[in-house]
């Protein structure tokens, strides 16, 4: 795989002021630029005597110098408004620079003086809230205490409300569910990359690195929680059988009947998709990560056993298209390191393999726990964290990072690869509830925003709900998914190969900076 970096010999300087918040800013900023892939960053505790250029993360003003250029943001005291923060509802962007985003949101500002050259400005009050200079940047949003505020999860923290199997969803949110619909922290990402490319005068700088592997434009991180290898339950022949039209039309439910027959008496439908999915998947030279429960604690878990000969085939047919194979954690262990151990030993002894990911069945997820949980089986990342209700940006970011453990005020070891998609939220009467055609617009949006900040987008598709013999719509849709990216010249990836592309760069990016 290639990787390049921006070739400046500038070092850029950083500066935090706070002392309260210095471990929580510089892993924003590691975040930053581990993702931009630059290398040659400094955190520096004095700047007078410095040339080049200076990121001032702080509340007091700094004025620029020859041979200096600052690019000041404003630090909203995170610790003093972090319980009871809004949501902005949008700034608009008065610029035409490639990359900026037109609509921008944020939790946190403060009042900075404003400089000659406007680039976002308040709708109702018409104030102007980043602004430059010839040789600064003056930017009253705090992109550093929001991003933190979003990755660290503070709406689940802050709140109680839970649904009935104990997970947050969004509609508990304090600040409101919007916060949700964008990835904010990849949009003030995408603002501080304009800052730098401002600050370096030159071009160049976005042509310099690549983010992801063959310069594709974007990432799709496709994964499958593997719940049943049977296709059929009641439910789903009744929501099958509604979407072909419902009681209205005789004639089309018929044909369908004799269709749903028809795809029960499939070999496919009995052993799990495996081959089907491999197959399907390979046509748009993607793989894919296949979560698999190792055990049946409850009533809630899997039914099938790993010795099966249906699973122990299924395992060959991933390996043969180099997909890869992870943990689905059992309803009951998300919050126990034990369980999730003892799950991980065993499916690990089932495949003869070290694994590396982690979803945990439902999505059942303790913010604290949780996360203790999966370090203790020492998971290499862990894709729990998105909606089972809906679609969105629960982590704030669409790409991988490290999550944040306040009680260490250190980063977790493990990457957290956001789920953004699953495709039970469209379609169960419970969630969404939406027709397949209807969905394609809820799909294509968030491929969209994927596409334009040139980051990620991980979905979650069950392997019970992708042939076409069953469920002619939803797979239908998942191949249009596939096409859509495909045709983007996106990097169809399985989260294991994610988590390797990742891991490399930043390894690459240390070895840089020694
Ligand atoms: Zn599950």
């Amino acid at each position: 795989m290639d990787l390049q970096f921006i070739t400046s010999t500038n070092v850029i300087y950083i500066n935090i002021d706070s002392q309260q918040f210095l471990s929580e800013a510089k892993y924003i900023f590691q975040f930053f630029f581990t993702v931009l892939g630059i290398k040659k960053i400094q955190i520096v505790s004095q700047v007078e005597s410095l040339s080049g250029i200076i990121v001032y993360y702080g509340r007091e003003h700094r004025s620029a110098s020859r041979g200096k250029f600052i690019i000041h943001i404003a630090d909203a005291d995170y610790y003093k408004k972090y319980d009871s923060p809004q949501v902005s509802s949008g700034i608009k962007c008065t610029k035409s620079m490639q990359n900026l985003p037109i609509n921008l949101k944020y939790i946190f500002s403060k009042k900075l003086a404003g400089l000659k050259d406007v680039w976002y400005k308040e709708e109702k009050n018409k104030s102007s809230l980043v602004t430059s200079s010839e040789n600064a940047i003056h930017c009253n949003i705090d992109i550093v205490s929001s991003s933190f505020y979003l990755l660290n999860l503070e709406n689940e923290r802050l709140c109680d409300g839970r649904d009935n199997l104990d997970r947050f969803q969004k509609s508990h949110a304090k600040m409101g569910n919007a916060v949700y619909e964008n990835p904010i922290v990849d949009q003030l990402l995408l603002l501080f990359d304009a800052f730098l490319k401002r600050a370096h005068g030159s071009v160049n700088h976005t042509h310099l690195y690549s983010i992801w592997p063959q310069n594709c434009t974007f990432a799709l991180a496709l994964s499958h929680d593997v719940d049943r290898l049977r296709t059929w339950t009641y439910s789903k022949a009744k929501r099958v059988l509604k979407e072909s039209g419902g009681n209205k039309e005789f004639d089309r439910l018929l044909k369908k009947s004799v269709e749903v027959f028809y795809s029960i008496s499939l070999k496919n439908n009995w052993s799990g998709n495996f081959a089907y999915i491999t197959q399907l998947e390979k046509r748009y030279r993607a793989n894919s990560t296949f979560f698999f429960a190792s055990k049946r604690r409850s009533l809630q878990d899997p039914k099938y056993k790993l010795g099966w000969k249906r699973i122990r085939s299924g395992f060959g047919k991933i390996i043969q298209n180099n997909s890869q194979i992870g943990l689905h954690g059992t309803f009951l262990s998300f919050k126990n390191g034990d369980f999730l151990n003892e799950e991980k030993t065993i499916l690990e002894k089932s495949i003869n393999t070290n694994i590396k990911g982690f979803r945990q069945h439902y999505l059942r997820f303790d913010i604290q726990g949780t996360f203790d949980a999966i370090a203790h089986a020492r998971f290499k990342y862990d894709s729990t964290l998105g909606f089972s209700d809906d679609l969105g940006y629960r982590c704030g970011t669409s790409l991988p990072y490290f999550p944040f453990n306040p009680r260490e005020k250190n980063a977790y070891s493990f990457l957290e690869i956001p789920l953004i998609l699953m495709d039970t939220v469209l379609f169960l009467e419970s969630k969404l509830n939406l027709s397949s055609v209807k969905a394609w617009e809820f799909v294509e949006k968030h491929l969209k925003l994927a596409h334009e900040s040139g980051f990620c987008l991980t979905i979650n598709w069950h392997n019970n709900n992708i042939n076409t013999a069953d469920v002619f719509g939803y797979a239908k849709l998942y191949e249009k998914i596939l096409e859509w990216a495909f045709e983007k010249n996106a990097w169809i990836c399985s989260l294991d190969d994610l988590y390797d592309w990742w891991i490399q760069k930043i390894e690459l990016l240390r070895m840089e900076e020694n």
